[in-house]
């Protein structure tokens, strides 16, 4: 029987950085009603705040909520608010040795952007994170910058020289992600089986990114059920799935 159902978030649970619709707010609520829940992805926790937790009604159901950022270096629980469980953030020695060798790489590489917008490093205590653009950039900018991923390769090449110590992603449109090495979603399943004490085969993961190289396979590589979705409507059909199949009566008139 499964216990814990385990959502990805940007193209899963909604469109990449943009809060839950009203059906899916609803459909989330009524799955916490019947089964324990949890959410891992590699942003940071302001990111769940807004897309996703300000968007649920308030109450004791989201005891059955987990929420795990930056793939699992972080862990929530809800008891009366929302508690941090433990974040296994980098030491200040490790963050300078990051954060100088990134503008390093970034000079050696010969694509540093002569134009940005905000903050291009930005600290997120288990993972640093590089925007060549700066955090507002606008979305076409953005868009246009690395479409082939070539010039982040460049700098990533670099960086793996001055820190292999470490692990170097490449996310998103523009950011280059910096973690401890084998930080992934296998990393957060894991995490929950010990911290929730709950069997990997009685999990079922759901996501968009479910095939090899996708962020999302490392989690079915972990031994979880599997669930690939196109879109966040589609994630709502199988939500309800699953309510149906989990329902002692309450939702029997379906959505
Ligand atoms: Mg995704």
């Amino acid at each position: 029987m499964k216990k814990l159902i385990v959502f990805d978030l940007d193209g899963t649970l909604a469109e990449s950085k943009a809060a839950i619709d009203k059906d899916m707010a609803e459909r989330l609520a009524a799955l916490l009603t019947v089964a324990k829940m949890a959410i891992i992805s590699g942003g940071d926790w302001p990111q769940f705040q807004k897309q996703v937790l300000a968007h649920l009604p308030k109450g004791k159901r989201l005891q059955n909520l987990s929420i795990l950022p930056t793939c699992g270096t972080k862990f929530y629980q809800y008891k009366s608010g929302w508690k941090l469980l433990y974040a296994e953030n980098f030491t200040d020695t490790q963050k300078k040795k990051i954060i100088d060798s990134l503008n390093k790489a970034v000079e050696a590489s010969g694509y540093k952007a002569t134009k940005t917008w905000g903050e291009t490093i930005e600290d997120r205590g288990s993972q640093v994170t590089y925007s060549a653009l700066g955090q507002a950039a606008p979305l076409d900018e953005k868009k246009k910058y690395d479409p082939d991923f070539k010039k982040r390769d460049t700098i990533k090449k670099h960086l793996d020289k001055l820190i292999p110590e470490f692990a170097v992603n490449l996310g998103g449109a523009t950011s280059v992600d910096v973690t401890k090495k084998g930080i992934d979603k296998k990393y957060g399943i894991h995490k929950l089986r010990d911290v929730l004490n709950i069997e990997i085969k009685d999990m079922i993961f759901i996501g968009d990114a479910i095939f090899p190289g996708g962020n999302d396979y490392p989690a079915k590589q972990a031994g979880a059920f599997s669930i690939r979705v196109s879109d966040p409507n589609e994630t709502k059909r199988v939500v309800e799935g699953i309510i149906g199949c989990l329902d002692d009566g309450r939702f029997k008139k379906g959505f």
